[in-house]
């Protein structure tokens, strides 16, 4: 179904009800509907038509949905941009996806003016609209354009956008999702969670992600649901919308579970509206999730393993496996996803071997842009994306993730899973940061070694970090090397680029 006819079918049967709350702002489903019609007669006076690509780098505010829902009806295709990005990344995304025009948040007037790119500006409350005089802005033309005669919508099978992945491999690469694919994702995220029009989803993580897009977002229009945004997540603002909305629903990273616990207030919100705290994006232990239901005072917890691909889709741990199978990412679990893990030899894993994860989604990408080589390598003979994620199987087929496959380091024959050396050394009083790559040795194949970020005035020394390890882990899995860095080059959604360690640091001998 094309994204739009979904959303109009949505506002025709609720139009009163509220479908945004921002602020003190409350928008209906006609409202949004009505901006939405406006906001692509605004987008065809700038030039753009089907097929044409528009850039939007923005937090979560309204206006961001608004502009999303104008460019779809027109049959464009959306690209979301990750707003901490930097401007030669920036303009990476922005050349590469052939954008016509760039919708940017008020706050990003700095870097927008430093891009070649057309851009329009929403306006925000730190940003004084006439702060910004150099830029049109969208919502002002919004508000003063009447909508005109719209083009037929798009096919089902035509792209609504084009989604870049973080890059912790190399250079980010557009995931191309088509209207069908995101539909399908928001049919089996509602499906997943039994939503219903009486859910209210808070919308905490960046809306650029996919996640936050399509499973929440439109898994909530597509049900007739209410979303409240937060501009931007902080612990705080994100306990207060959850109090004052009555929130149902809610998605973050672990981190962002966590987080609110460290309030002193904490225990003053009231929470008792929700009914399933949904995480993901990074794995969480035993002891975290028992940290989470105790303090939260609930066991609705549910787990997603998923990524952009994907649409992002894999599997979800039920909050009945929460505890009994912490630390996994469950199994084979949401309609329409097939997941298996396959060891080297191509068959499916025996129970407690270690191998890729592998997904067929009805949600899956159309292929990477620009890109049929990295497309083909994606896919196994018959047909399976492949993650790139490596996971053991336990008993009951429940997933545990163990490693990127890139990652994985073999010496002597034996495999080192980075992870979980780093996951042993971290502990360490003296260390703040860790990430353990491999090293090309002659005789061993690789050796470990073991980049330390130290606590501030501490200098770990290497004998003593060995000693550590000695109980925790097999003497070939022990890092022989250790280097010391200030900081571990990461993405800027935080997930570690250990491609560019393996340049700086894997060469050079400690
Ligand atoms: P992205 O490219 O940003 O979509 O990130 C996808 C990657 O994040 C996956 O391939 C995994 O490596 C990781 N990931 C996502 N969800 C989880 C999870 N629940 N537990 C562990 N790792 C995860
Ligand atoms: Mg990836």
């Amino acid at each position: 179904m094309n994204l739009i006819s979904m959303f109009d079918e949505s506002a025709s049967r609720w139009p009163a009800k509220t479908l945004l709350h921002y602020g003190d702002q409350t928008f209906s489903y006609a409202g949004i509907q009505a901006l939405s019609l406006r906001a692509a007669q605004v987008l065809r006076e700038h030039g753009v038509g089907q097929g044409d690509r528009v850039a939007l780098m923005c937090f979560n505010t309204p206006y961001f949905l608004v502009a999303v829902l104008g460019a779809l009806r027109l049959g464009a295709v959306i690209v979301p941009v990750n707003h901490k990005l930097q401007k030669p990344e920036v303009e990476f995304v922005l050349r590469h996806s052939g954008a016509r025009l760039c919708i940017f948040d008020g706050a990003l007037s700095e870097l927008a003016s430093r891009l070649e790119t057309p851009a329009l500006l929403l306006s925000t409350g730190e940003s004084p609209r006439k702060q910004d005089a150099a830029f049109d802005h969208f919502d002002t033309q919004v508000e003063r354009t009447e909508p005109g005669e719209m083009p037929p919508l798009v096919a089902d099978d035509a792209l609504a956008q084009v989604l870049y992945t973080s890059g912790t491999t190399g250079q980010p690469k557009g995931c191309l999702h088509s209207h069908r694919n995101v539909f399908t994702t928001a049919l089996i995220c509602s499906a997943a969670l039994s939503m219903t029009h009486n859910d209210r989803m808070l919308i905490a993580m960046p809306i650029w992600h996919a996640a936050p897009l399509n499973n929440w977002s439109f898994g909530t229009l597509l049900m007739g649901g209410t979303l409240v945004f937060l501009r931007e997540y902080t612990p705080r603002g994100f306990l207060e919308s959850i109090s004052k909305y009555g929130i149902t629903l809610t998605f973050g990273a672990p981190i962002a579970l966590l987080a609110p616990l460290e309030l002193a207030d904490f225990e003053s919100h009231d929470l008792s509206a929700m009914r399933l705290w949904i995480y993901g994006g990074g794995p969480l232990g035993e002891e975290m999730a028992r940290r989470l239901m105790e303090r939260y005072r609930s066991t609705q917890f549910m787990q997603v393993y998923g990524m952009t691909e994907m649409g992002p889709l894999g599997t979800a741990l039920f909050p009945e496996d929460a505890l009994r199978k912490a630390g996994s990412i469950g199994r084979s679990s949401l309609p329409g996803v097939q997941v298996r893990v396959v060891a080297g030899d191509g068959g499916d894993t025996p129970a407690g071997r270690i191998g890729e994860i592998q997904l067929r989604s009805e949600a899956g990408m159309l292929g990477y842009l620009g890109d049929p080589q990295a497309t083909a390598a994606a896919y196994t003979a018959d047909g399976w994306y492949r993650s790139g994620d490596l996971a053991r199987v336990d008993e009951d087929g429940y997933y545990y993730v163990v490693d990127r496959l890139k990652d994985l380091i073999t010496t002597g024959g034996e495999n080192v899973y980075s992870k979980e050396v780093e996951d042993a050394l971290s502990p360490h009083p003296d260390v703040a940061d860790v990430a353990v790559i491999g090293r090309a040795h002659p005789q061993w194949g690789e050796t470990v070694v073991a980049v330390v970020v130290a606590r501030p005035g501490r200098q770990p020394d290497p004998d003593a970090l060995k000693a550590f390890l000695a109980d925790k882990l097999a003497r070939y899995k022990i890092p022989r090397d250790y280097v010391f860095v200030d900081t571990l080059p990461r993405t800027p959604s935080g997930k570690l680029q250990k491609h560019l360690l393996r340049t700086s640091v894997a060469g050079t001998p400690a």
